[in-house]
């Protein structure tokens, strides 16, 4: 295998393949097929892209079938056939049976493009600078959405100071301490120090801050908050959408309505596909036209792979199928953790779980990633110091596939040899 190409021309900046270092060539479902034609099981899921499976034939076959007809590809925000038959169904099979009113903005193709959007709209709307987000949270990295992520690293690559943010600690980051109340002290106790925001900004499930399952509970307890202060609520789904966590939307199992909510990954049609969307209440679409704009707004392929996307997650009973598996993860988690180790404990929802190390030294995490990496696993890390191993495959992971991969991460954890 030669990396000579990669590693002469490609930037520094590349990541994900130091991790998972070979030659990627084919891909179907949960499998990954390098040059070598070895073959990995896939419980990265192109960070959340990759819901509905790689090459997923009833979505690919729509995508070849629009591009044989000569469907156009590039559209702006013109009108087009598969831009319309797109906004019907969502509108129509997701958004309406969930008592969902929201208009539709189609912002860049990326998770980034969509945040920066719901900032830009919020502080326009409420004509305040400031936002509260969650300590933990992974929002994006271009400046608007940088600035709400708190990872120093990102952070510190900024090369600008990051500001009018507020950090919250996330539930759960503090042992009996009421973030719910201590947001309240900061609006109303005249000696906080910290500016009213125009909105609050939520992961339901912070996925790249370590699978860390913020509570039905403390959801409501948002909503009602923001309620209370005019303060709008902005739910990032664009990783825990899709089904991920066995619902549509990952905000569901707390009967919560946000004001805006940012989607992207999967919701290309879940395999792979860039494209983005921000849906936001009627009474906020405030933009005027061409206020925000991008040329690659109109990605046809994307909107052709996204509906049939939809489609097939509604035929395949795809958030039933996620809690299924979902509930062998956790049954597998709960027989073979404390096999493992008693230092270790394990956390999720659907199919995003996660393996945490803190316990033990810093990159232990880590090698137990390349351990599984040699048997044939991707499988990535999240959280403070990277600490968590995420189990992250796709919704449509073969049974058996989804055992072989766990008995992967077993063996590989169990090669470190864990006191
Ligand atoms: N928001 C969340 C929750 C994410 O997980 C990510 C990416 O991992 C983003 C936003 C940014 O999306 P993108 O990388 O497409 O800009």
């Amino acid at each position: 295998m030669n990396l000579d190409t990669y590693e002469m021309y490609e930037s520094n900046v590349r990541s994900y393949c130091r991790k998972f270092p070979t030659v990627f060539n084919t891909a179907k479902n949960a499998f990954l097929i390098d040059e070598q034609g070895k073959k990995y099981i896939d419980f990265l899921s192109g960070a959340g892209s990759l819901n509905y499976g790689h090459n997923n034939d009833a979505i690919k076959d729509r995508v070849i079938e629009y591009l044989q007809r000569d469907g156009i590809i590039h559209g702006l925000d013109m009108f087009s056939t598969a831009k319309g038959e797109f906004i019907e169904y969502l509108e129509e099979k997701i958004l309406k049976p969930r008592g969902l009113e929201y208009k539709i903005l189609f912002p860049g193709p990326t998770g980034t493009n969509s945040v920066e959007v719901a900032l830009k709209l919020a502080r326009k709307i409420k004509k305040r600078t400031n936002i509260f987000a969650l300590m933990g949270g992974f929002h994006g990295m271009t400046l608007g959405s940088l600035s709400l992520c708190t990872e120093r690293a990102a952070r510190d690559a900024a090369g600008v100071p990051l500001g009018n943010v507020t950090h919250i600690p996330a539930p759960g980051m503090f042992e009996n301490f009421d973030t719910i109340h201590y947001m309240e002290t900061l609006l109303t106790n005249d000696h906080s120090g910290v500016d009213k925001p125009a909105a609050l900004i939520v992961e339901a499930v912070q996925g790249e801050g370590g699978v860390n399952v913020i509570p039905s509970e403390w959801l409501k307890a948002a909503r009602d908050f923001c309620d209370r202060h005019d303060i709008l609520l902005i739910l990032d789904e664009i990783q825990m959408g899709c089904a991920r966590t066995g619902r549509f939307f990952s905000f569901e199992r707390a009967g919560i309505v946000p004001d805006i909510v940012v989607l992207a990954k999967s919701i290309g049609g879940g395999i792979g596909m860039p494209f983005a969307l921000t849906l936001l209440k009627p009474e906020l679409d405030v933009f005027s036209p061409g206020e925000h704009n991008g040329t690659f707004r109109g990605f046809q392929l994307a909107m052709v792979a996204g509906k049939a996307g939809l489609e097939f997650a509604l035929e395949n009973n795809i958030e039933d199928e996620t809690e299924r598996k979902g509930a062998m993860v956790e049954a597998f988690l709960k027989e073979t953790v404390p096999t493992l180790s008693r230092k270790l404990d394990y956390r999720g929802i659907g199919l995003i779980w996660g393996i945490n190390f803190d316990k033990y030294p810093s990159g232990t995490a880590k090698l137990a990633s390349r351990a599984c990496f040699e048997r044939g696993l991707i499988i990535e890390l999240a959280g403070t110091d990277d600490c968590v191993l995420k189990i992250m495959p796709p919704l449509t992971i073969e049974d058996e596939t989804l055992m072989q991969g766990l008995e992967i991460v077993k063996e590989g954890i169990a090669s470190l040899n864990l006191d």
